[in-house]
């Protein structure tokens, strides 16, 4: 039995450790976990509703083409229904771009530090990845454009950057995507964007409009709080959407996903209380940063890259010992961790733990 020669060498997705895992692992019971920019403050009500009703439901396929909620988001967003796809997530749209678009030798551009799942899928269709470090935690748009040439299939831009949170304003790419070859897809991946209230973060929708090579990737798993029920979509034009549906699996979002993520879009209050508490939130581990003299990279979405100053591994684990789960082992980043923001208690818990774990563990010059 012999699998593609290219996957061999690669890793097997290495989630934030479980709470279960390190309660057991650690004999601790009160375990909190700011390791996957999931939201704290749960879904909404209305969500939750239309999970239970639905339930009658589960002997019954889905609707493949979510038909309903691809009517709720092009009426939301002001785009035809045939410029939405959805996926178990935006992590499967992600592979259906790379399923869909590349073959062995074709070649894509990304940062070298940001969400994993674009190379990954891209060397799982065995193509060339061309990695561009960022500059000051940010996409280096020029240099990423340096890299791009005739065998370029995608780009891929995160935007607010997974893990460093940052953002590249809407001048930045409007001057980028007027320079990329047409024959480039660029995937703005905005899995963060209901948080950013940046007003130079790009109008992607305004983007699309003027630019028929771009898609743009969002997720019911941030703000929306469905993470569990994989939910996220695809816009752009019809051409690029409909290569995208040809390699869907038949039934990819769930009954309970749907119903879920239609039920979420009336909700704006819910989203409005996530947005502001995120943003008390953010405000509270800055200041807490800045009283311990860590520095931090600008965090526009749910999470933030702070710089420890010490090694970020120790730190982490220092922060596991406390019942704290956040992220480390970012490449280039030795001494920074991610933080996502909790509600009130696990930010002031994580501060906590922070401060005493920064005592345990020396500092690395
Ligand atoms: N893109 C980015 C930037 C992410 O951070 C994540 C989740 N961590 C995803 C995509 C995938 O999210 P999901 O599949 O849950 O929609």
């Amino acid at each position: 039995m012999q699998p593609k020669p290219n996957i061999v060498h690669l890793p097997v997705y290495q989630p934030g450790k479980p709470v279960e895992e390190v309660k057991r692992e650690l004999g601790l019971t009160d375990v909190i976990k700011l390791a996957s920019n999931e939201n704290p403050f749960g879904c909404s009500e209305r969500a939750k509703a239309a999970i239970q009703k639905e339930i009658e439901n589960a002997a019954i396929y889905p609707d493949g083409g979510a038909v309903e909620l691809t009517r709720a988001i092009a009426s939301k967003l002001g785009v035809n229904e045939d410029q939405i796809i959805f996926g178990a997530g935006s992590d499967d749209i992600i592979m259906m771009i790379a399923r869909a678009f590349f073959v062995p030798g074709d070649e894509t551009v990304m940062a070298l530090q940001t969400f994993p799942q674009y190379k990954h899928n891209a060397e799982v269709e065995n193509a060339v990845v061309r990695e561009v470090p960022l500059r000051d935690g940010t996409h280096d748009l020029d240099a990423m454009l340096a890299q791009v040439n005739d065998k370029t299939k995608v780009v891929w831009i995160c935007n607010p950057n997974n893990p460093t949170g940052t953002i590249v304003t809407h001048d930045e790419l409007a001057s980028f995507m007027a320079r990329v070859p047409a024959h480039v897809l660029v995937v703005l991946d905005e899995a963060y964007c209901e948080y950013v209230e940046d007003p130079s973060y790009p109008d992607g929708l305004a983007l699309l409009r003027r630019h028929p090579n771009l898609v743009l990737l969002r997720t019911f798993s941030k703000i929306y709080g469905l993470a569990a029920l994989r939910i996220g979509y695809g816009i752009g034009r019809p051409d690029v959407i409909r290569f995208i549906n040809q390699v869907r699996e038949p039934f990819n979002t769930s009954r309970f996903a749907q119903a879920a993520a239609i039920a979420s879009l009336g909700d704006d209050d819910f989203l409005e209380r996530c947005r502001s508490a995120n943003r008390q939130g953010m405000r509270t581990l800055q200041a807490a940063f800045d009283r311990l003299g860590l520095p931090y990279f600008p965090a526009h979405g749910n999470f933030i890259m702070v710089d420890v100053k010490r090694d970020a591994n120790d730190v982490f684990q220092a922060l596991l010992r406390r019942g704290v789960i956040v992220r480390a082992g970012h490449r280039g980043y030795p001494t920074h961790l991610r933080i996502t923001v909790g509600g009130a208690d696990e930010n002031a818990r994580v501060i906590a733990a922070l401060e005493a774990a920064l005592q345990e563990v020396a500092v690395q010059v």
